[in-house]
């Protein structure tokens, strides 16, 4: 054993820690005695795949045998959007089109601008392609475009920003985004990461597909991850002009979305119910998280995404003991500690049995009984 491989890797695959995923429930039954534990750490849907979608996926199940063709999806999706096909680009979840635009649009000689707290999947992306990252701080946890801005320079090539931020919550208006990109280098990419986007009930939201009509240098990415209870299924999608779509599509791999869920996606559009009813549910659920926390006397960062990031700074006590004794209750929620918010920790929006489940254990783990 005389190479050392860690030394033939690429330095930044060397030097980046990958993503960590939120505890699973099998991971959590396999590790501890804990039964009939619930999962509020990966800002899933809550109520089960679509019956419309399990339907179709069984359905696409006697055609196995044959590459998938994403055709259909992308014109469904076109429709869907109001916009030519030309401009979309599909990916295997939202961050393999993340992937594809570091892969694009960055390198050894370029950067990227993101904000503290960003999501994890941005600097992972800009690693593996072997560009620098320049790490703006927040402001109020959220993103500060202005300074975001002033951190562009002749190397940068793309700029990261989730609106709403995963795990922050915080989110950026339209007019906030309008003007960025009135100041942003016309050669320099925005990445608007829109996958919390059919939740936000707030009427200053960024209507980003009108944006796009105007700025030619937006791409703005979104997944059937979460509002349409997908995760596991794996499919996103970029959109952005047709010529960075283009370039995006030339560095896909060409059947990066799998059959099952090209079919599954396109009956997930169709649900329309299903969605209506997981916005419906996720606001009510926000409420009741939220009067709870407060009860207990704990700060969390507003939002409108199916997730809230709390405080435990006002408390003696440490997020990551709080997560572990969560976990011992059969609660899994989210340390953000690699996000740099050693004292906060994150939750899902569940069912509403499971947001009390979560409340009465966070209520016993802090104040006993
Ligand atoms: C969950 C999430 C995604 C979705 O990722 P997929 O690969 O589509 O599952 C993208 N961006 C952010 C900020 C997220 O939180």
């Amino acid at each position: 054993m005389s190479v050392r491989w860690i030394d033939q890797a690429e330095p930044g695959v060397r030097q980046f820690t990958p993503y960590q995923p939120g505890k699973s429930l099998a991971e959590l039954e396999r590790t501890t005695a804990v039964g009939n534990a619930i999962k509020l750490a990966s800002n899933e849907n809550p109520r089960g795949p679509s019956p419309q979608v399990m339907a179709a996926v069984s359905k696409a199940l006697t055609d196995l045998n044959r590459y998938p063709d994403g055709h259909a999806l992308t014109f469904r999706l076109a429709e869907h959007l109001g916009l030519t096909a030309d401009r979309l680009v599909l990916g295997n979840g939202s961050n393999d089109v993340l992937d594809l635009v570091a892969r694009v649009f960055l390198g050894p000689d370029r950067s990227a601008v993101v904000s503290a707290h960003c999501f994890l999947v941005y600097p992972i992306v800009v690693a593996l392609a072997g560009a620098g990252l320049t790490e703006v701080a927040a402001k109020d946890y959220g993103h500060d475009l202005e300074a975001m801005r002033k951190a562009v320079d002749e190397t940068t090539g793309v700029v990261f920003v989730a609106n709403p931020n995963n795990p922050t919550g915080t989110w950026v208006t339209h007019e906030e985004i309008k003007h960025f990109l009135d100041e942003l280098p016309e050669q320099v990419i925005l990445v608007l990461d829109e996958a919390y986007c059919e939740y936000m009930d707030t009427s200053n939201y960024p209507d980003s597909m009108a944006l796009l009509k105007e700025y030619d240098n937006l791409v703005i990415t979104r997944t059937f991850s979460k509002v349409y209870g997908m995760a596991s299924v794996r499919v996103g999608y970029a959109v952005a002009n047709a010529e960075i779509a283009d370039l995006l599509n030339r560095a896909r791999q060409p059947f990066n979305v799998n059959g099952l869920a090209l079919e599954a996606a396109q009956a997930a559009l169709d649900d329309k119910d299903y969605v209506a009813e997981s916005i419906r549910l996720n606001k009510s659920g926000l409420k009741q998280l939220e009067a709870g926390l407060s009860q207990l006397e704990l700060a969390y960062i507003p939002t409108h995404a199916n997730f809230l990031t709390f405080s435990l700074s006002s408390r003696r006590v440490e997020a990551a003991d709080v997560y572990q004794a969560m976990l011992a209750q059969g609660v899994i929620v989210r340390p953000v500690a690699n996000y740099r918010m050693p004292d906060h920790l994150r939750v899902s929006v569940g069912l509403p049995e499971e947001n009390d489940r979560f409340l009465v254990a966070l209520k016993k783990v802090l104040e006993g009984g």
